[in-house]
């Protein structure tokens, strides 16, 4: 048999948090301030990630805990993380780059470089299987030159990764895949 519970032990066990003015401890756990997160009942509330959408760069809020839930986009209702290269000229580059809070993978490239042709297969197969965790765009130096120049990109196939729109790391030429996978998830696992 269990011993009996004291008020206290029972205060202890529901994480309390304020008081409510009474002379006993207040035993409401969900009652709360305005604005103040309730740890116990939204465990997942502080650790949303805003998520751009690919088709019509709206940004969406999603849990951490359900980005490996196929989430939809708020707004077009098309899947946010499906693991495709988002094409970027420069006025989505901003959108989607600046606002996305996964990191970003932008893989600079031409229709006529034979390694780019060579890496897309490739970087559309880590996007899938990275797609809870990164963001994979790509922009056509030929298309958006403006793009290349900004970042000095001089050399194709350049991957460059950003978080919170800042570049954090970039990787120049074609790599078999494992190297690939490799250098993807060792960038994005690292925090600033
Ligand atoms: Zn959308």
């Amino acid at each position: 048999m269990t011993a009996p519970q004291t008020l206290q032990s029972r205060v202890r066990n529901f994480g309390h948090r304020r008081r409510c003015g009474d002379s006993l401890p207040c035993l409401v756990s969900n009652d709360r301030e305005p604005g103040e997160v309730n740890v116990s009942t939204e465990p997942s509330f502080r650790e949303r990630v805003q998520v751009v959408c690919g088709h019509c760069l709206t940004p969406n809020r999603v849990a951490h805990l359900h980005l490996g839930d196929d989430p939809k986009c708020g707004r077009c209702g098309e899947r946010l993380l499906d693991g495709e290269l988002v094409a970027l000229d420069e006025a989505s580059f901003e959108a989607f780059v600046a606002k996305n809070e996964l990191p970003v993978v932008v893989d600079f490239w031409a229709a006529w470089c034979a390694p780019c042709r060579m890496i897309a297969p490739l970087l559309e197969m880590v996007a899938g299987e990275l797609q809870t965790s990164v963001r994979v765009a790509k922009v056509d130096v030929d298309a958006v030159p403006a793009l290349a120049q900004r970042f000095g990109v001089y050399s194709i196939p350049t991957l460059v990764l950003f978080r919170d729109g800042a570049e954090v790391q970039r990787i120049a030429g074609a790599m078999p895949a494992p190297q690939l996978k490799r250098w993807i998830a060792g960038v994005t696992r690292r925090r600033r």
